[in-house]
């Protein structure tokens, strides 16, 4: 949409929820497995299919998850908090009540900075229990569809939602701020991160006002966005939408909009229900959850370095440039290779090279991840080694490391194998050049005579005889020495 000039200036005041789906084995009350892609309804048992009379039981690895995504977000721990059900209705939904967290949160009152210098504030993090999935058949959607089928193997996945303050102010702060998030759950492995597959979801609350005034304005809540790049456009569109409908004199409805990825637009949903209509009230099959101190102390010894602790350690530790250092901390397993290579490998500034060069170009093309390589932290570290000590020559490295990537190996052994070394024994280059000087008289001459370019005639007699073996420095030297 275009946005036309305007007298007033506007600025946009962003909130997220974010639901995380916690990575047990089992479900949040009940022992059924969340593997993903099983046959419909066979991880079901009493307790997700809401008959009457089963019991929940909490699953304390989700509250740990819970406590530790908490404390990654700079959030106050409750000792004590509660269940509580929330009622709706929807044929995902057997028991018809979701059991969530409504006044009494595990998590409260956190924080995530961003680059822009913006500050985050997490206003809470509740767990709760995801619904089933219904499958329209007939159409790609429910409109059209001549009926529908009930999954409920997802039923009672754990779910973290993550509430921020309307802290951010703009489509690309939204944008940093989820990809921190996605980043911080797989460092934590409380998530697998993977947006596509709905591992985390994402609605994104937007308003506008002119700049200055102190009341928001009315908001409306994007749904159904599947991939960081979503978040960035969809906010975009929203923005410029609001903006021109203030601008031309009418006003916002509040409502939950959906966004079409194919045309890059954000539809009407519905209008919201109100808070009442949820009937909240607290879970009388649980009780309240308590959280020790002592365990809270200990998962916070426990946590991993986190994104932001491994970006400042690359740029003020190791000198990363900024754009290195994002794709060594955004691509997790890129940094954790890298991390495993240092200690093997002197000369890390060329490491870095190879895995935001070369190597994340393979990955790409190839849509791969480095699990799907045969390349070691090992092998990387000596190749690159290989290559700074003269070893090899670039070119060698570089055809080297495809076949590292393909098959595996180690790249000191191949060289050796195969000869692939560059030869850099002067004797034995001297002796070449001696050679080709001594047959080839009038090329000779002509550089005698100032010819320069003819060095290169020589530089390529001498690499076809070696295979492009010979160390194309010390050849030159050595012809320039000798003719
Ligand atoms: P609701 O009652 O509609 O669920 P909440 O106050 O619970 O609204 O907030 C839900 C999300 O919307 C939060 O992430 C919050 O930061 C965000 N939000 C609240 N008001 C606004 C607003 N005026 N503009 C943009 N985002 C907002
Ligand atoms: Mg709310």
């Amino acid at each position: 949409m275009p946005q036309t000039p305007t007298q007033t200036e506007y600025e946009a005041v962003i909130g997220l929820e974010i639901h995380v789906q916690l990575r047990t084995q089992s479900k949040l009350f009940c022992p059924d497995s969340t593997r993903f892609g099983d046959e419909p309804n066979v991880n079901t048992c009493p307790v997700c299919l809401g008959y009457p009379g089963a019991l929940p039981v909490l699953n304390k690895k989700a509250v740990e998850y819970a406590v530790m995504l908490g404390l990654a977000l700079n959030c106050e721990i409750a000792e004590l908090s509660k269940f509580d059900r929330k009622h709706y209705f929807y044929p995902d939904l057997p028991k018809a009540y979701q059991i969530s967290q409504y006044n009494m949160p595990v998590c409260t009152n956190g924080y995530m900075e961003l680059s822009t210098g913006t500050r985050v504030r997490i206003n809470r993090a509740h767990m709760e229990e995801d619904a089933g999935k219904l499958v329209h058949a007939g159409a790609e959607g429910l409109a059209g569809s001549d009926y529908s089928l009930v999954d409920l193997n997802r039923a009672g996945t754990p779910l973290l939602e993550i509430v921020s303050e309307p802290d951010i102010k703009s489509a690309a702060e939204a944008r940093e701020y989820m990809t921190n998030m996605r980043n911080i759950v797989r460092y934590l492995g409380v998530c697998d991160g993977n947006m596509e597959e709905g591992s985390m979801r994402c609605d994104v609350n937007i308003s506008v006002r002119p700049k200055g005034q102190t009341e928001f304005g009315t908001k409306t809540e994007i749904k159904n966005m599947n991939s960081t790049r979503a978040i960035e456009q969809a906010a975009e569109y929203e923005i410029a939408r609001q903006v021109q409908i203030l601008e031309s004199g009418g006003s916002i409805t509040q409502a939950s909009r959906l966004w079409n990825e194919a045309t890059s637009e954000t539809m009407l949903m519905r209008v919201k229900e109100g808070e009442a209509d949820y009937r909240y009230f607290p879970e009388p099959d649980l009780r309240p959850l308590h959280i020790s101190r002592e365990w809270i102390e200990a998962l916070k010894r426990q946590l991993p370095e986190l994104p932001e602790e491994r970006r400042a350690r690359y740029i003020s530790e190791l000198d990363f440039s900024t754009h290195d250092a994002s794709i060594l901390v955004d691509v997790k397993e890129l940094g954790d290779f890298f991390d495993a290579a240092r200690p093997h490998c002197p000369h890390y500034k060329t490491l870095v090279n190879w895995l935001t060069g070369e190597i994340t170009a393979y990955l790409k093309t190839e849509k791969k991840s480095m699990a799907d390589t045969r390349l070691t932290p090992n092998a990387l570290a000596e190749l690159v080694e290989l290559q700074e000590n003269n070893t090899i020559s670039s070119t060698t490295a570089k055809k080297l490391l495809a076949e590292l990537l393909e098959k595996g190996g180690s790249p000191a052994k191949i060289v050796e194998e195969r000869d692939m070394a560059q030869i850099s024994d002067v004797g034995e280059l001297k002796k070449m050049v001696e050679d080709v000087i001594a047959n080839n008289p009038k090329q000779a001459q002509q550089f005698r005579d100032g010819k320069e370019q003819v060095l290169g005639f020589f530089v390529g007699q001498i690499m076809r005889a070696t295979q492009g073996s010979a160390n194309p420095e010390l050849v030159n030297q050595l012809l320039r020495e000798l003719i």
